[in-house]
Parts: structure tokens; sequence; C-alpha cells
């Protein structure tokens, strides 16, 4: 199935000059759904995964049915302040402002091999904290796994020798 014809552009969100792909049509449709997760699945390929860990909030929606359907735990990564128990914390540069991603230090353990999905790559600031979190906490990248990807924001340079993977390319 095509899925770019359930991602909608929103032009100057969240503020002026983004170009924001909109995945809440993907979501509202079941069939879209089961097709986006067996692409990404496909992504994965035979892979053994430990653990998926998705990224507040949009890749929480396809962070846990991979998780289930690799027989993979999961593994929130949050805004600060969200996770109750002891965190590490990452600052990063977002495509729009500054922020920092958390994780339960005992989240992963050493030598975990982890899937790490989110909706969008766009200057890639986001997923290089999500993975300096997983990598000092021990756990070994397996793939950065995304549903689209903003070629242009040149976000991959950013994950270094990180092996990315994602659906539909901008
Ligand atoms: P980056 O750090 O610049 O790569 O931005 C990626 C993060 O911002 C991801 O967590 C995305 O959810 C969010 N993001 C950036 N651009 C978009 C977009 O166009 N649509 C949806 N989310 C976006």
């Amino acid at each position: 199935m095509d899925l770019s014809k359930f991602i909608r552009n929103i032009e100057h969100f969240p503020k002026d000059g983004v170009h924001f792909k909109d995945i809440t049509p993907l979501l509202a449709d079941s069939a879209a759904m089961a097709d986006g997760l067996a692409q990404l699945m496909a992504l994965v390929g035979d892979e053994k995964i430990d653990k998926v860990a998705a990224i507040e909030s949009r890749g929480f929606f396809f962070g846990t049915l991979l998780a289930q359907n690799l027989n993979a735990g999961f593994v929130p990564i949050r805004k600060p302040g969200k996770l109750p128990y002891k965190t590490l914390k990452e600052p990063y540069q977002l495509e729009y402002g500054i922020d920092a991603l958390e994780i339960h230090e005992d989240a992963i353990l050493k030598g975990e091999r982890v899937l790490l999905h989110d909706d969008v790559l766009a200057t890639g600031g986001t997923m290089k904290a999500a993975c300096k979190l997983i990598e000092s906490l021990g756990g070994e990248i397996v793939q950065c796994n995304f549903l689209l990807e903003l070629e242009f924001l040149n976000g991959i340079q950013k994950l270094k020798n990180r092996p990315v993977k994602s659906l539909l390319k901008y």
C-alpha cells in the first residue's frame, strides 16, 4: 500500500516556515496502520531485537506495536519530568527549539539489542539524543527506524554510523 496518501502536509506548523508532516490520517485508518506495521517489520527483517525504544509522543504509536510483533520489550523515551523513576537525561537541538530527552536508567540492560523508532527524521537531533541514551546504558543500536524521513534536512548525517531505515522519503 502507498502510505504517502495518508500523510497530510500542514504548512507553518508548529511555527512559521515549518512544513509539518501530519501522520494522523494514517493512524485513523486501520488498514493503513496494519500495512504500515507490516512495512516497518520488513525494514527490521530477521534481526533479533530485545527492546524497542520509542520517542515521545508520536513514536509510541508504532513503537509499542513493533515491540509486540518483535517479541521485544517496549521502552519509552520521554520529555523531562515525565518518567517517574531514576533517569538519564540528554539535551538536544530540535528543528524548532531546544529540548531534552530522558530514559529510565534500568530500561536497557548492557548488551541488549535495541530498535529505536520515531515517526519522523528531520534534522536528526532528537534521534541522536535517543541514541546517546541507549548507548550510555550499554545497549546496541540495531536500527533507527522511522515512518518518514525529510531527506533535505540531512538528519542521517547526525546519526553517523548508526543504521537508519525509513518507509517514506521526502
Ligand atoms: P529532528 O530532531 O529535527 O529530527 O525532529 C524530529 C522530531 O520532531 C521527531 O520526534 C518528530 O516527531 C518531530 N517532527 C519534526 N518534524 C516533524 C514533522 O514534519 N511531522 C511530525 N513530526 C515532526
